[in-house]
């Protein structure tokens, strides 16, 4: 960001309201929303749309909040998802060999709400380019690279590899956790890798799984099973890092019977059928989501550990939210590139996001190892909460991210 140019190219007009740097699950939602609500989009990502729809370009699965499908349910998307949607009935979560676990069931909530969804990320991106090449106000420019920005009080101009430019009023950054502008606007921010790798394949198994997500602590961390559609189930087994790839390069064979071991017999016997995949995994919290006419959205704001499926799920509620107060500021004809609205962005999404960075990295590393006295005290936890209802249904209602501020997306209208 460079702050030297204080009214860029002021006369001239905008080439979109708003610019979104990646095209990313985050960028593209934020896109489809507020082009859907008029607003002139932009939307750029290096990569080539026709990869990011194909089969390899991601293997992994979202559990995706109930409070999240809602929001998908504002934007007009849940028809396109819903019939590859399995919905989640119930987690159980039990910690090694223990016997003590913790148990959310969709029967103890009014009407049996599902908790959730586990939707292929492929789904849900597919379902997004397709609605985002069906609105008029929003243009993809992929494959192309966003250099940097210049912004000032007339506006922001966007640098686009092939000396284009994009004036607009305001710039999304969901260019991932690397989020090459949130560096330029040197924006700060606190980071650390795991030393865990998350490996993602998916498995067929003879007995069907009842909507039933299970997450198995074992000492290198969780290993989860996720209902998919079918007699299928997405799993996300994260292993020490040095060990990972040794595992990822096992013949067949030996791979599937280290999954077994982890699986246990509980659905009948299991096989293999997707690609093996793999993630670091990292957290990182950006010291400010704003800077002068830019604004941090999902992982260039946030990235957390998957132990609780949440990361996307933040990203969603970041777009509900940033949606809304970019929408409301245009229909009172005022700039939506202003910073009391960034700030405000900021002061609502923040402490949802510190709190789950902090519940995940804390459950991950009581339940990432076998020593006795914390493997104790996390089972006398488990118990606990298991035992006590009302704290139970709250904590069952926040992962369902059913509570807290909700704007309007969230709650499943319009915006
Ligand atoms: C193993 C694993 C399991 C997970 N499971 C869950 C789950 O169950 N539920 C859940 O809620 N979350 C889950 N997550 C988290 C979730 O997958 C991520 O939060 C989400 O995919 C991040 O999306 P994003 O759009 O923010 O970033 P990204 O997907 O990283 O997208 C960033 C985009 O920006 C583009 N870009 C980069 N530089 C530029 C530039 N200069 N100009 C323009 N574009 C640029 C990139 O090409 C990319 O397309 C999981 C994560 C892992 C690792």
């Amino acid at each position: 960001m460079d702050d030297r140019h204080p009214s860029p190219m002021a006369p001239m007009a905008d080439d979109a309201e708003l610019v979104i740097a990646g095209a990313g699950l985050a960028g593209l939602l934020l896109g489809v929303a507020c082009a859907g609500a008029g607003l002139q989009v932009a939307v750029v990502d290096p990569q080539d749309p026709a990869a990011m729809a194909g089969e390899g370009f991601d293997g992994r699965t979202s559990a995706i909040a109930y409070g999240s499908r809602l929001v998908l349910g504002g934007i007009g998307l849940w028809p396109r998802i819903a019939g590859e949607a399995e919905p989640i009935r119930e987690i159980r979560v039990a910690d090694d060999e223990s016997p003590l676990f913790l148990h959310y069931d969709s029967a103890d909530l009014a009407g049996a709400t599902p908790l959730g969804y586990i939707v292929e990320n492929r789904v849900l991106r597919r379902a997004l380019l397709e609605r985002a090449g069906e609105l008029p106000t929003l243009r993809l420019m992929a494959p192309r690279r966003i250099l940097g920005v210049d912004a000032g009080e007339g506006g922001a101009v966007a640098r686009l590899d092939g000396a284009e430019r994009l004036r607009a009023r305001l710039v999304a950054a969901a260019d991932g956790g690397r989020s090459p502008l949130r560096r330029a606007a040197g924006i700060g921010a606190l980071e650390w890798r795991y030393r865990q790798t998350g490996i993602v394949t998916t498995v067929a198994h003879a007995r069907p799984h009842a909507g039933i997500a299970i997450e198995h602590f074992l000492p290198a961390g969780p290993f989860a099973i996720l209902p998919m559609t079918g007699n299928r189930s997405s799993i996300v087994w994260t292993e020490d890092a040095n060990l990972a790839p040794a595992l990822l390069a096992l013949p067949e064979a030996a791979f599937a019977a280290e999954l077994g071991v982890r699986f246990g017999g509980f659905l009948g016997p299991i096989e293999p059928i997707g690609p093996r995949w793999s993630y670091p995994l990292a957290l990182l919290q950006a010291e400010r989501y704003w800077a002068r006419r830019l604004a941090l959205i999902g992982e260039a704001a946030h990235v957390i550990h998957p132990i609780a499926g949440q990361g996307l799920n933040l990203g969603i509620r970041d777009v509900a939210l940033l949606a809304e107060l970019i929408i409301d500021q245009r229909r009172r004809g005022l700039d939506i590139g202003d910073g009391a609205l960034l700030e405000e962005y900021q002061r609502r999404r923040r402490p949802d996001a510190l709190l789950l960075a902090a519940v995940t990295d804390g459950l991950n590393r009581l339940f990432s190892n076998t020593i006795p006295p914390l493997r104790l005290a996390r089972d006398l936890g488990l118990a606990a909460v298991h035992r006590l209802p009302p704290l139970k249904r709250l904590l069952m209602r926040h992962a369902m991210g059913t509570i807290g501020d909700r704007p309007r997306l969230a709650r499943g209208e319009p915006l």
